[in-house]
């Protein structure tokens, strides 16, 4: 790769709103996200549900629902 021809790809901090925070290569100093793959309801929504799931479980077998 020749300087001057492609962006200069560096170690940037992303931090997102949610408070998390990786590295990722970018040619930007800093980025900063609304939503990573840490709160975005897509990631979030399916491993919530699955724990509401086991709960209700284990609330049934305590009292015999
Ligand atoms: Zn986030």
């Amino acid at each position: 790769m020749k300087q001057g021809i492609h962006p200069e790809y560096k170690e940037v901090e992303v931090s997102c709103a949610c408070g998390n925070k990786f590295t990722t290569k970018s040619t930007k100093d800093e980025i900063r996200l609304d939503v990573c793959s840490e709160c975005h309801p897509f990631f979030t929504g399916s491993v919530k549900s699955i724990e509401r799931g086991g709960r209700a479980e284990k609330f049934k077998q305590k009292y015999g629902l």
